[in-house]
């Protein structure tokens, strides 16, 4: 069944991130492909056919040189032909008219008359022969006298075509024209055979564009060939690039899962300094988080049900004792019974602890309560109003020092005073009689810092990185080894619940002790104006 959460991929390669990059490298690179193949069609194209265009003009120029040189001979030829056409009355050059656009408007019986040479149609024949250009030697009314390919005779004047016009004016030009025969796109370019100003004719040259566009063709294949196989190189490229790209992924993903399955322990390598390096460092670094979260949840109901059971196995024994009549003495049953009543009293004590932690870690307490401005000095005299007492019937001294004029701090003040309340407790709770409690406050660099330093036995430095965890007890096997009813010995929870009230204060506190000489608290508290 598909997870419902997975969104549907609407075509397989979807699916793959892989097969997408794939994708869209080869799109890009075929569009870029065929815009440079484009582009240098029309480039190759341009140079091919001006290189053609240039190589007929000049041919057709040398062409028209050699037959006007008056030594060559070839004027009498041209001569002969403006006779004849005077004779035979022919209009000297035909008016440029829209309808008579062709050699087809020409008399035809004039064409057939006009009489073959045989030294131009040789001279056309030898140049046809030696290049593979087709010639035609024209009068300057545009009639063939001379053709390499056809008879002369057979040939459509020529007086219209752009080439023989600018010819005419003096003018080397060309045209591609279509062969209708053929279909063939044909270059024709024309020179002027003249002497001084006087036109004897023209030289019209006529190659077709085949070998020329061949020539473009073949030039673009290579080029589409080598794109081509640039094209499988970049593939290849970009299947390996792909899968190093989608391996931390998959790492990532089959990891999630291991964890989801409850492999706590599982992480993923991290091989690159990139994007995806840092996902996978941020990935380990929250899988480390939720190992030690869960591994402390763990602690937390084992050393609960641990705290519950001893006073539970305590109170069992005493009561069994009492019920099973074995206890004759008056006395000791009267003690029995105390020392349950006890235990139950530090049962109900520690199910509220633990009811307060809770309700303190999810917050709930918190915002019932503002915050408000209070005199930090207030606080404190009301924490020693209430143990002073206390402190002296367990043969302590308290020194307490409030400077005049401290700035007020924005707290709750019942939960600052339930912290203080807390760390008293235990340095009553742990120096020996004869020792002194201080307790300060000052303002020092915008937040009012409290102390409150004992000279109890000290906390060993091994052990004072985890006094503020919770049932963290320094010296848990003596309170147990000792058989004794746990009475006196805490659970090891008012530290927990004191740095919990200090932080939802915006507070800090720290601990530092030495071991023989005692043992102090720093709360640091945001006065208000910070
Ligand atoms: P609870 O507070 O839950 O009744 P507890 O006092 O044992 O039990 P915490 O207040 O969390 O627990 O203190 C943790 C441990 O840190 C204590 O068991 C004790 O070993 C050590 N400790 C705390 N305060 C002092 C102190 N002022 N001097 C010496 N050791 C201390
Ligand atoms: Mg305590």
């Amino acid at each position: 069944m598909a997870d419902p959460q997975t969104p549907s991929a609407r075509w397989p390669w979807q699916r793959s991130l892989q097969t997408r990059i794939l994708l869209s490298f080869g799109a890009v690179f075929l569009i870029a492909l065929l815009l440079l193949l484009i582009l240098l069609g029309r480039v190759v194209y341009q140079a091919e056919i001006t290189a053609a265009v240039d190589t007929l003009e000049v041919d057709a120029f040398l062409v028209a040189n050699a037959l006007d040189d008056p030594l060559s001979g070839f004027n009498a030829e041209f001569d002969q032909f403006a006779h004849w056409e005077e004779e035979h009355e022919r209009p000297a050059l035909p008016e440029r008219d829209e309808h008579a656009t062709s050699a087809l408007d020409q008399p035809a019986a004039a064409l057939a008359v006009l009489p073959a040479s045989n030294r131009l149609q040789q001279v056309a024949d030898r140049y046809a022969s030696n290049t593979g250009t087709r010639i035609t030697i024209l009068t300057p009314q545009g009639v063939a006298i001379a053709d390499s390919v056809a008879p002369a005779a057979s040939i459509d004047n020529q007086i219209d075509q752009t080439e023989v016009q600018a010819a005419m004016r003096g003018l080397g030009a060309h045209e591609i024209r279509v062969d209708p025969a053929s279909g063939q796109a044909v270059l024709h370019a024309a020179a002027p055979v003249s002497q001084g100003t006087r036109l004897l004719g023209v030289v019209q040259l006529a190659q077709p564009l085949d070998v020329t566009l061949e020539r473009v063709r073949k030039t673009l294949a290579s080029f589409a060939l080598a794109g081509l196989a640039a094209l499988l190189v970049a593939g290849i490229l970009a299947v390996w690039l792909g899968r190093r790209l989608i391996r931390p992924i998959r790492n990532l993903e089959s990891a999630s899962l291991a964890i989801a399955d409850g492999d706590l322990q599982r992480r993923v390598p991290v091989e690159s300094a990139d994007e995806i390096g840092e996902l996978g460092r941020a990935f380990n670094s929250m899988a480390q988080q939720v190992q030690i979260t869960v591994e402390k949840q763990r602690q937390f109901v084992a050393n609960a049900s641990h705290e519950l059971r001893t006073p539970v196995t305590n109170i069992k024994l005493r009561s069994e004792a009492l019920l099973g009549g074995g206890v004759a003495d008056s006395e000791r049953a009267r003690r029995y019974l105390s020392e349950i009543d006890s235990e139950a009293d530090r049962l109900g004590r520690l199910a509220n602890t633990l009811l307060d932690l809770s309700r303190l870690e999810s917050g709930a307490v918190v915002h019932d309560e503002q915050a408000e401005l209070v005199d930090p000095a207030l606080i404190i005299s009301a924490v020693t109003d209430d143990l002073r007492l206390r402190v002296e019937s367990a043969g302590l001294a308290l020194s307490v020092d409030i400077p005049a004029g401290l700035p007020a701090i924005l707290v709750r003040p019942e939960q600052i005073e339930a912290a203080l309340i807390n760390l008293l407790d235990n340095s009553i709770k742990f120096t020996p009689p004869g020792g002194t409690l201080s307790l300060g406050v000052q303002a020092v660099d915008g937040v009012c810092r409290i102390t409150i330093s004992d000279t109890g036995p000290g906390i060993p430095a091994d052990d004072l990185p985890y006094v503020f965890d919770r049932f963290y007890r320094v010296d848990k096997a003596h309170s147990r080894q000792s058989g004794r009813s746990s009475l006196g010995s805490g659970a090891g929870l008012g530290l927990a619940i004191v740095q919990t009230l200090i932080e939802e204060n915006n507070g800090q506190i720290r601990v530092t002790s030495v071991v023989g000489e005692g043992t102090t608290f720093t709360i640091d508290l945001p006065t208000a104006g910070a």
